[in-house]
């Protein structure tokens, strides 16, 4: 079989010949209790880079191994691209959504081989599922993966916002010490109201780090948590994500991109929210509306935005979210660590070596099989496509 696999550039400098440690923690199971991926074997060292073409998510020895064909390239907008041009014999194909290639459902109907797309990471909206379940791709994802080190860049993100962590860096960096400028937006989080769309693995580890700040948390979510875990955190449950933004003074989006959260925050809501409030996106680019963004911050209706997901990916170059003012962007990174590489390495090999052999894959990976949503795009994701106008990925760096 022939495996397409998209991933993103390598580094300038080349691959690194030393890494910052020399090694990452080993985990046994996922804060649920899920096993970790359990692939029959591994040919990378964890904690080194795997998501660039070079590292090839570990797959060429084990593919070839198996007498597959694996391609890997970084070419993946605009006519005439590498990937377009692999794709159409193609009979899987990996693509993150860090570096998505968009599988709209002219290029899916260019691949009349194609069985199974994988995504390596979390968030397959980067395929039209809606033409996947049409022309009976299956999609699959990592589920659980990169949840944590998602959480983490948000609590990151939370507290730098809040505390104008970038200003004062830039200060410093810049030879400066005045004191004033470097505080004049700073404030601490204690005490302040903190909300999270949806509370599923990443929203609930947000509520989790959140809480031994001494912080009222709120959250929203098409489906309630368990009591216990309610009265654990001393959450403040809400009906409509319109009560929620209303009282937080930051408010952290978790919840997956479909049909039915594209735009969720456009300028009626964003304008329902507290005043001077802070947002944080991780989830979704399409989710927030881009210019009523930049309008909010510009206006003082939010005091800051910070996340690392864009529409598309890689970002324009003069996206309006670059030159915004207190924004703290971050290139699509927060799920992509080295030690989240290793994990969703290996959950890729999993899904492969099920796939070959003729097992079933992890349902909990599952988002489309044979025509309907399945798994964990049953319970987190809507019919429909959020693809439409990708192809504006090819204006970066034109
Ligand atoms: P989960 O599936 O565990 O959680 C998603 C939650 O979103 C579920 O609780 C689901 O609710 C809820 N949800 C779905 N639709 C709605 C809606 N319309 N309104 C409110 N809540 C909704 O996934 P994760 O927490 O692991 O990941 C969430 C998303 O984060 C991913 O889909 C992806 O887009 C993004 N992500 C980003 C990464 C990055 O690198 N920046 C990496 C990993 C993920 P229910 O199930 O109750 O219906």
């Amino acid at each position: 079989m022939k495996i397409l696999c998209v991933l993103y550039d390598d580094p300038k400098d080349g691959m690194p010949s030393k890494y910052a440690l020399d090694g990452i923690p080993k985990l046994e199971t996922y804060p649920d209790g899920m096993t970790l991926p359990t692939p029959k074997g591994r040919d990378f060292n964890p904690g080194d880079l795997l998501g660039c073409v070079s590292g090839e998510l570990g797959l060429r020895k084990f593919l070839e191994d198996r007498g597959h064909t694996l391609v890997v390239t970084s070419d993946k907008d605009a006519d005439g691209c590498e990937a377009d041009k692999e794709l159409v014999d193609a009979d899987v194909v990996i693509s993150q959504p860090f570096w998505p290639y968009y599988l709209t459902r002219k290029r899916m109907e260019s691949a009349p081989n194609l069985k199974m797309a994988i995504t390596a990471g979390i968030g397959s909206d980067h395929v039209d599922l809606q033409a996947a379940m049409d022309h009976k791709v299956d999609v699959v994802e990592v589920t659980y993966c990169n949840s944590i080190s998602v959480s983490e860049h948000i609590i990151m993100m939370i507290l730098s916002l809040v505390r104008d962590y970038h200003n004062q860096h830039s200060i410093v960096k810049a030879g400066g010490w005045n004191i004033a400028d470097a505080v004049q937006r700073s404030y601490d989080v204690e005490g302040m109201h903190i909300g999270t769309v949806a509370a599923g693995r990443i929203g609930l580890s947000v509520l989790r780090k959140m809480n031994p700040f001494d912080v009222h948390l709120h959250y929203f979510d098409r489906h309630r948590l368990p009591e216990s875990v309610e009265q654990e955190l001393n959450l403040t449950f809400h009906e409509s994500v319109e009560s929620m933004v209303a009282v937080c003074d930051v408010v952290t989006i978790n919840c997956p991109l479909h049909p039915e959260t594209e735009n969720l925050f456009d300028e009626t809501l964003i304008n329902k929210m507290k005043k001077g409030a802070y947002l944080v996106n991780t989830a979704r680019g399409k989710i927030c509306n881009k210019e009523a963004i930049a309008d909010a911050l510009k206006s003082g209706q939010l005091s800051g935005y910070a996340g690392d997901v864009w529409f598309p990916q890689p970002a324009p170059n003069d996206h309006v979210w670059r030159t915004m003012p207190n924004h703290g962007m971050t290139p699509h990174t927060s799920g992509t660590t080295l030690s989240a590489q290793a994990r969703y390495a290996d959950g890729t090999r999993e899904i492969l070596e099920c796939f070959f052999d003729n097992e079933p894959i992890r349902n909990k990976y599952l988002i489309v099989k044979d025509g309907e949503l399945a798994g964990m795009g049953a319970h987190s994701y809507s019919k429909g496509s959020v693809t439409e106008g990708s192809e504006e990925a090819a204006e970066y760096k034109k």
